[in-house]
């Protein structure tokens, strides 16, 4: 995380923290437009244990236990994407140091997209609560990382109880990798008290990070402007994500020589790499953030050079 809690932010936070709105006092602020309040009051309720950091409610991973393979239950931490929260930090900030401007268009947790059906399909809940979690690790990482931990616990425990398995994704909104990586490393904790283990995993922008011997399962997300990154992490056995400007069901079966497996499937794609292998993903979002994408090079056209030694490697 780059920069630091605005003082009036930290305060705010403070504030809640002793002495808390309730989630209707939330709701209240959020209908007035009070949006950055809110997020504050929602950071210091979450720092107090009354909200859930973790969700299953996105589209993406509601799909799992559908369609994998064997039982799974998939969760994940939706952080403020690129800078969204950045009216919070003194300084430059932004949790993607790698975002591209057509991956921001249609990130799925921006206000184009990622929208709670329980809640109507209104923007500003999820807005409130990417960005009150965002605050809440600022403000006090320490115990953000030890709720992280419990509710994940508690989910493997659930998961066990229905016979099912439990995969996290700390970064479906944001590429904040140290949580995928602290998350990984309690598998060892977890065992040692025969609490069934969750699997980590998530797409990433940093090719670094795919070479982090942390037993996460990551693979390089695919932007405009990486395409030489995308090229050398397959080369090296990696996998790679790419969004094709395809409908859904359409995607190529090959992509510069790599097999292509349909990640709009489920988000399970550990479970069905086999060697360096592209996880397709089909643009979506609403008409203008579609042709932003295209028009920008973030959604590749399907039949787009099936040959891996041309073009990108340039
Ligand atoms: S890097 Fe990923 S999470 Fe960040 S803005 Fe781009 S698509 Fe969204």
């Amino acid at each position: 995380m780059i920069g630091q809690l605005k003082d009036e932010v930290r305060l705010l936070v403070q504030d809640y923290l002793s002495d808390p709105l309730s989630g209707r006092g939330i709701k209240a602020l959020r209908e007035q437009g009070r949006l950055h309040e809110a997020a504050c009051a929602w950071a210091a309720l979450a720092l107090r244990g009354q909200r859930v950091l973790l969700t299953g409610q996105q589209a993406k991973l509601d799909l799992a236990a559908d369609h994998a393979e064997g039982k799974w239950v998939n969760v994940g931490l939706t952080l403020a994407p690129a800078g969204e929260a950045s009216w919070a930090f003194a300084g430059r900030f932004t949790m993607c140091p790698k975002a591209s401007p057509g991956c921001m268009r249609t990130c799925v947790g921006n206000r184009g997209q990622g929208r709670a059906k329980k809640d109507g399909g209104a923007m500003d809940h999820g807005y409130v609560a990417r960005c009150g979690r965002t605050i809440a690790l600022a403000f006090d990482r320490p115990r953000f990382k030890q709720l992280l931990e419990s509710e994940v616990r508690r989910a493997a425990y659930d998961a066990a109880y229905d016979g099912a398995k439990l995969a996290v994704r700390p970064d479906v909104a944001s590429d904040e990798q140290r949580l995928a990586a602290f998350l990984a490393s309690l598998r060892g904790k977890f065992d040692n008290i025969t609490v069934p283990v969750a699997t980590i995993y998530g797409y990433t922008a940093d090719p670094e990070c795919l070479e982090w011997d942390d037993g996460v399962h990551r693979i390089l997300s695919r932007k405009e402007n990486n395409d030489a990154d995308v090229m050398a992490a397959l080369a090296s056995g990696h996998s790679v994500a790419v969004v094709f400007d395809a409908k859904k069901g359409a995607l190529p079966t090959r992509w510069r020589g790599y097999p292509v497996i349909d990640g709009d499937v489920h988000d399970l794609w550990f479970l069905r790499l086999d060697g360096p292998t592209v996880v397709g993903l089909s643009l979506k979002g609403r008409r203008l953030e579609k042709a932003m994408a295209r028009a920008k090079g973030f959604a590749v056209a399907p039949e787009t050079n099936n040959n891996p030694t041309a073009e990108a490697v340039a």
